[in-house]
């Protein structure tokens, strides 16, 4: 079973996504920290994003491990613990650009379809509805006001010691909605038959029981 749940950024997909592959017992693949650590890869080896044949070789060489551990969402790149590193300002600033190379988009939805073909999952991203599981078993997508979102993820900036103003956050929200919905390749876009969620005015309780509901009800 795929659970897709696509959305803006800071719109409540992660913390629902998590908490609803709980309830349910199943994986949870949080792409976005996929193309994360490829922006992290690439801006240490200092190379130019559109060099095709470095990239490949450094995505070739990348082994990206994703698991849950006492609660904690961990990241892995060639066993090195990223998972603080990829939710830097600068890896944020950049993941919008990288993410729209064709190149890197094929290489994470190849293992994102692998992680979905062996595995029961709630898999959260951008174009997950409309591209890498246009057969998924329930769509959701998941909208909130600039605000709020802001509000959000300042908050857990905060709590990973990064300073910044809301404005500056509202601000750097709206480049990467901007970036990752006018993209050529897999542009963020809510799928025809995905179940929209506005979690401007919903607790995170509220948001994972609309979609469990939801699941109930169809099965
Ligand atoms: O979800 P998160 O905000 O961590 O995603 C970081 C970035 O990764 C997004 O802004 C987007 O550029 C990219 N992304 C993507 N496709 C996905 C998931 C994330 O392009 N399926």
């Amino acid at each position: 079973m795929i659970i897709a749940i696509d959305g803006l950024a800071a719109s409540g997909k992660s913390t629902t996504a998590k908490l609803v592959a709980k309830k349910l017992s199943i994986t949870y693949l949080d792409t976005g920290a996929m193309y994360r650590a490829v922006t992290l890869q690439l801006l240490r080896s200092k190379i130019d994003f559109d060099n095709i044949d470095k990239v490949s070789a450094i995505l070739d060489d990348m082994i990206i491990d994703m698991y849950d551990y006492k609660g904690a969402n961990i990241v892995k790149l060639n066993d090195e613990d990223i998972s603080n590193q990829i939710r830097s300002a600068t890896v944020t600033k950049h993941v919008s650009e990288v993410s729209a190379l064709l190149f890197v988009r094929k290489s994470m939805v190849s293992m994102q379809r692998k992680i979905g073909h062996n595995n029961d999952c709630v898999v959260e991203g951008r174009d997950i509805g409309t591209i890498v599981f246009p057969n998924a078993d329930y769509k959701f997508y998941m909208i909130a006001n600039i605000r709020m979102r802001a509000q959000r993820r300042l908050k857990e900036m905060n709590q990973i010691g990064i300073n910044k103003s809301l404005d500056e956050v509202i601000s750097d929200l709206k480049i990467r909605d901007y970036m990752d919905s006018n993209r050529d390749n897999s542009p963020l876009r809510k799928a025809k038959d995905a179940v929209e969620i506005d979690t401007s005015k919903l607790s995170i309780i509220k948001q994972v029981n609309k979609i469990i509901n939801h699941v109930k009800i169809i099965k």
